[in-house]
């Protein structure tokens, strides 16, 4: 699987067309949502058997800003990477590769500078971009429009594939007998009892090893799959079959005129074929293709056959009072966009008077008598979090929880997150938060933040944001833990709670506010 990613405009689809053989257009139209195209290039790992060739999935991602949270699903481990930069702007080249590092893991990153031939002059500081991200294997300079240095570009293509850690391994005979019968399928998906029974004719009988074996299929292209999701059973076989759904309705007038509500009678207007290029959706299959949106966090279910996609909610902030009791600043190295609307997803329960808009939202918990406001600013790359009324703490606790929660479906360490605890008489000075904690751990009771005009105590400090009670402290710092640790399985929610351990889908919030209730009267008793 060959990602590429880059702003819109940099030239993606057009290299894409010349690996394909096809005529470079100089009014190349913006590419909607993911276009993937098979492409097959001589292995120069084997070419000393003879032109062995390997197939590669191109998968190029459209470059609307709103479409970056969608890409994400689709991107992954063990790829390969074409970071396209255009010579004539000003790039944002280190967005784009915090964007790969914190998703594609150790996949190799090729930099490809485009458009030489309007700004001959365009360079990066390879040196330091190297030696900052240790994935990028190389930088090529071309021209898309006069076919210049595609050559060379192939052929550090060719070496960047063998890069792939995935092409690396040795793999058992009995595995690429159910790749090929996979490939060979018509379906554009299966269900989960079949691909067993695929696995089971060829002898591979173990679960782990078909575990194994999904997740590899997924990083190679050949098939969907999203780890821990089981819904429906469905095994995708045809990448394009899903994301063009996804991408039609994230596309369509009609929700975006309704400001992100999407009403299901719609969906067959939004979904049919407009072009033979187009694929069919079944009505039986829409719930399918919602289901998995909502397990994307990209909507939640409204009354009334609805849902609500955050990510096109309007983008200004509506009026509204509140005056905090409470402030917290988190700050990112890399804040992926997608964090907000998803933080608006897992909370819709608590949105206040309809109270959202695409970078923020005010959220009000009746047991806790508090209100909260929580809002992004991307281009500082902060998150800030304001807390008012009765058991503040608690709900503050909550709050932080479910973005932790989100924070580990990435490569957390990418992210390079501050937690930040504002003053509560001076909010434009905070304290990290982990600093307090070791202040508090080795006894020290003063502490004179930068930028402050006196000395606080640290007690106080860390009583601002809560957690007055040790239990509860522990157990949001265990959560922490337990995320980092499992982070790598991206399992977080079924290791933490089995939420559908009973066969009801528990709300993961509403269990977190029951424990801080239970602690609550357990201590009120005492
Ligand atoms: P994408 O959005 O990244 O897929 O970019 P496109 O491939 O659609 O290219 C955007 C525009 O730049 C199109 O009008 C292309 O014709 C043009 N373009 C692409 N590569 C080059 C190049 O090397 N030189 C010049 N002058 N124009 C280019
Ligand atoms: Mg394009």
């Amino acid at each position: 699987r060959v990602l590429f990613v880059g702003d819109g405009g940099a030239g993606k689809t057009s290299l894409i067309k010349h690996l394909l053989g096809q005529d470079f257009n100089p009014n190349e139209s913006q590419t909607k949502g993911i276009n993937i195209n098979d492409w097959e290039i001589v292995d120069i790992k084997h070419c000393e058997i003879g032109d062995e060739k390997i197939k590669t999935h191109l998968w190029d991602f459209g470059g609307q800003e709103v479409m970056h949270a969608t890409h994400q699903f689709f991107l992954s481990k063990r790829s390969l990477y074409i970071l396209v930069l255009d010579g004539r702007k000003d790039e944002k080249t280190e967005y784009w590769l915090k964007y790969i590092e914190s998703f594609g893991g150790e996949s190799p990153i090729l930099i490809v500078l485009n458009k030489i031939d309007q700004n001959p002059s365009f360079e990066l500081n390879r040196k330091f971009l190297t030696e900052k991200y240790k994935n990028i294997q190389g930088f090529k300079r071309l021209s898309c429009s006069k076919g210049e240095g595609i050559a060379e570009f192939k052929l550090a293509f060719q070496q960047a594939l063998t890069k792939i850690e995935i092409r690396q391994m040795d793999w058992p005979i009995t595995w690429f007998k159910i790749k090929t019968a996979l490939e060979q399928m018509s379906d554009h998906y299966i269900d989960y009892n079949k691909f067993i029974t695929i696995c089971q004719t060829n002898n591979v009988t173990e679960k782990s090893a078909q575990n194994v074996l999904v997740e590899y299929l997924n990083n190679l292209g050949i098939i969907l799959h999203f780890t821990d999701f089981r819904l429906k059973n469905t095994h995708v076989l045809e990448p394009k079959w899903v994301t063009q759904a996804v991408y039609k309705i994230i596309n369509a007038r009609q929700v975006t005129d309704q400001q992100g509500i999407l009403h299901f009678n719609d969906l067959e207007n939004i979904l049919k074929q407009e072009s033979t290029e187009d694929y069919y959706y079944p009505s039986d299959q829409h719930p399918y293709i919602i289901d998995l949106m909502k397990k994307f966090e990209l909507c939640y279910e409204l009354e009334d056959n609805q849902v609500l996609i955050p990510d096109l909610l309007p983008v200004e902030e509506p009026d509204f009072d509140f005056a905090p009791d409470l402030q917290f600043r988190i700050d990112y190295n890399f804040l992926p966009r997608s964090i907000m609307p998803r933080f608006i997803v897992n909370m819709h329960h608590d949105i206040k008077d309809q109270l959202r808009w695409r970078t923020g939202v005010v959220l009000q918990d009746q047991e806790f008598a508090a209100t909260a406001v929580i809002k992004s600013d991307d281009d500082d790359r902060r998150i800030f979090i304001s807390v008012n009324g009765k058991q503040r703490r608690d709900y503050f606790a909550v709050i932080l929880k479910t973005l932790i929660k989100i924070h580990n479906s990435f490569e957390v360490d990418k992210l390079g997150i501050d937690e930040r605890v504002c003053l509560p008489d001076n909010s434009n000075v905070t304290v990290n938060l982990q600093h307090l904690y070791k202040l508090e751990h080795i006894g020290q009771n003063e502490y004179f933040p930068e930028g402050a005009d006196k000395a606080y105590s640290v007690q106080e400090l860390l009583g601002t944001v809560g957690i007055k009670d040790k239990e509860i402290l522990r157990y949001v710092k265990e959560i922490h833990a337990n995320n980092q640790e499992t982070n790598t399985e991206k399992t977080t929610d079924t290791i933490l709670l089995q939420p559908n351990i009973f066969g009801i889908g528990f709300n993961l919030n509403s269990l977190f506010k029951w424990f801080l209730q239970f602690h609550r009267q357990k201590n009120d008793k005492k």
